[in-house]
């Protein structure tokens, strides 16, 4: 089976993987790559292609798939519940494309979205599917509601996990090994180990409080799909008024449709209904006063959560809990680094109390190591991430480890 990589091996973003077997020619996720301040970066152009396989929404993933659709017309096979999620961020993707006035580097609209809708075929956790002479079947990757990995059975057996979690999270349940000859496996977290999972959510719930009961408001920035809806899962048993903004709210209305791929519906719901959601300017008033506030963008780059910011830039009770990853050259970042965010209208200077938590949705170098030996495969691949040697070190000896660049075919 030949393998290539058309972006996203060595870097975190616009993942694409070709996979060529038996006259047969797949990609596995197509994704872009947002840089702060720029247009967002692509994979290479890909040949003729069967089908493109998405794991999960985030855009690293799925964000270029319109353009494939639209130069190769394949068909596109995904879940629903990722479906709608990938088609909510191709939307905004282009809304924030014709607002920074890129539109011709996304190289896609609304009607290349439509065309993804009519290629898409559904492929839900749980099912196998023959396709181009392959047999394909798709497990739970646990990383957030509706991932899924692909297990790819020709002559050997290939499992491509997309971005993995282990652990039980409030949201999903973690995924678990299959086993296989050759292993694609993303390899963000190596080198690095989560802190215990319990103890930083007892501890954002103690600080979210302390916020509150010296008298200020407590803005948690968060990315729409996944994080926000695991932190008001944590946050849900508060005795406060709490509030969401942003893109999460509609993506909140998709993961209380599709309860199959949540850990606990009735946690979700009861999650939803203690956090008001804004929705008019009149409510959003509401929200300025509230004292929990979750909201995109996760990055700080854009998004209601600059609105709020700014309502609280000089109230030192108040407190910014960072509980995702902050890229660098973004506005997260730089709060942490320097206390201040870029707005239209210059430097903000915030005299906020900052925090961060991890809540990773990513397995982490432990984790990745036990998935790995329990999936028994001969050859590991490392891939969707920018630090891959630590990882390569443990598993040297035990298995055959690829590190492919992007671009280079090689053969597993
Ligand atoms: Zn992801
Ligand atoms: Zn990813």
């Amino acid at each position: 089976m030949k393998l290539k990589f058309l972006g996203g091996a060595e870097i975190v973003g616009k993942l694409g993987m070709l996979v060529e077997n038996e006259g047969a020619n797949l990609m596995f996720e197509y994704g872009l790559r947002l840089v702060k301040k720029e247009p967002p970066e692509f994979p290479m152009p890909s040949p003729d292609v069967d089908g493109v396989f998405i794991t999960h929404s985030h855009l690293d993933h799925s964000g270029a798939v319109p353009r494939l659709v639209q130069e190769t017309d394949c068909d596109v096979y995904c879940n629903d519940l990722t479906m709608n999620i990938s088609s909510l961020l191709f939307f905004d993707s282009i809304k924030i494309a014709k607002a920074e006035g890129y539109s011709g580097v996304l190289g896609y609209g609304d009607n290349d979205v439509k065309k993804v809708w009519q290629n898409y075929r559904s492929f839900s956790v749980g099912e196998t599917r023959s396709i181009a002479g392959l047999e394909i079947v798709s497990h739970s990757a646990g990383h957030i509601p509706g991932a899924q990995m692909y297990e790819i059975k020709g002559r050997e057996t290939t499992l491509f996990t997309g971005d993995l979690h282990t652990q039980n999270t409030r949201l999903t349940y973690g995924a678990k090994p299959v086993k296989c000859d050759n292993l694609v496996i993303e390899a963000t977290y190596a080198g690095r180990n989560h802190p215990a999972r319990p103890k930083t959510e007892a501890l954002l719930q103690q600080k979210v409080r302390e916020v509150v009961e010296r008298g200020g408001t407590a803005i948690i920035p968060c990315f729409a799909v996944g994080r926000m809806q695991e932190v008001m899962l944590i946050l849900k048993d508060l005795h406060l008024d709490m509030w969401v903004d942003g893109m999460g709210k509609t993506v909140n209305g998709y993961y209380a449709d599709h309860p199959d791929y949540l850990r606990s519906i009735k946690d979700f719901k009861a999650a939803k209904r203690k956090f008001n959601p804004v929705r008019t300017a009149s409510t959003r008033d509401k929200a300025r006063q509230g004292q929990v506030i979750i909201t995109t963008s996760g990055m700080l780059d854009g998004g209601p959560v600059l609105h709020y910011l700014n309502d609280q830039k000089d109230n030192a009770k108040s407190a910014v809990m960072m509980v995702g990853y902050q890229a660098e050259n973004s506005n997260g970042r730089m709060l942490l680094e320097k206390g201040m965010v870029e707005t239209r209208e210059g430097l903000m200077k915030v005299n906020c109390e900052l925090m961060t938590f991890d809540l990773s949705a990513h397995a982490d170098h432990d984790e990745l190591l036990k998935f790995i030996h329990g999936c028994e495969p001969e050859k590991v691949v490392l891939m969707h991430s920018d630090n891959r040697e630590e990882l390569a070190q443990d598993l040297e000896g035990d298995f055959e480890v690829f590190m492919p660049t992007s671009g280079t075919t090689f053969e597993v």
